[in-house]
């Protein structure tokens, strides 16, 4: 079950077009996954393209050619792919099953290295908007514990995990910053893959773990 969402100040920018393309591809693979947030952004897209077109309607002079022109708006331009096109996101054979928006970044998505801890990692070319990385966690498999020099954007795919804070399950979001240090771990058979977008490398806090701050780009 979905705990964590986006708040309804992030939702209303996102729907208002006033996010991250990053930080808006990761609310919009949530809002795949979780109908109580595609019914907020339904309702935030109705209250502001009623507050927009009064707003136009005030300073239009020719109300038709206006509508006219939104009409004649340029469609979406992403490229339709059907869904069979799309490649499985796999790993040592288990196949995991993407969100609609995130479908067509696995063709994008490196290979998947192996790290301490049971983790796994693949890097994601999001193009212009800068990059992102799947983390499969093995069952008992742990990130060791660490803060952030920016922000942290975290998508459950498949699975649970823990960090300390709270516990997570499919579908949850999560946006830490420098406040929050913690250590999320997975103890769940199938362990937990997670879509993550850090803008800042992390910062290892604990024991040994400190040693891998030089290769704390690993996760960023
Ligand atoms: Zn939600």
């Amino acid at each position: 079950m979905i705990n964590f969402h986006p708040n309804m100040q992030q939702l209303d920018l996102f729907v208002a077009g006033n996010v991250e393309p990053s930080v808006a591809l990761i609310f919009s693979a949530h809002i795949d996954m979780c109908h109580k947030c595609r019914q907020k952004c339904q309702k935030l897209q109705q209250i502001q393209s009623i507050e927009a077109l009064s707003e136009n309607i005030r300073v239009a002079t020719d109300l038709s050619s206006m509508l006219h022109g939104i009409t004649a708006l340029p469609q979406s331009q992403d490229v339709v792919v059907k869904p069979s096109q799309y490649k499985p996101l796999e790993l040592d054979g288990k196949k995991f099953e993407l969100p609609r928006t995130l479908k067509r970044y696995v063709q994008h998505t490196g290979n998947w290295s192996r790290l301490v801890g049971k983790l796994w990692q693949a890097p994601v070319d999001l193009g212009y908007m800068g990059k992102a990385n799947f983390i499969y966690m093995e069952n008992g498999g742990k990130v060791p514990e660490h803060t952030h020099k920016g922000t942290e954007l975290t998508l459950v795919i498949d699975g649970q995990y823990s960090d300390g804070l709270a516990d997570y399950d499919c579908g949850d979001f999560t946006l830490l910053d420098g406040q929050h240090k913690h250590q999320p771990h997975s103890d769940v058979d199938g362990g937990c893959l997670v879509f993550t977008i850090v803008d800042k490398p992390l910062h290892f806090t604990a024991g040994i773990a400190r040693l891998l701050n030089p290769f704390s780009h690993l996760f960023f």
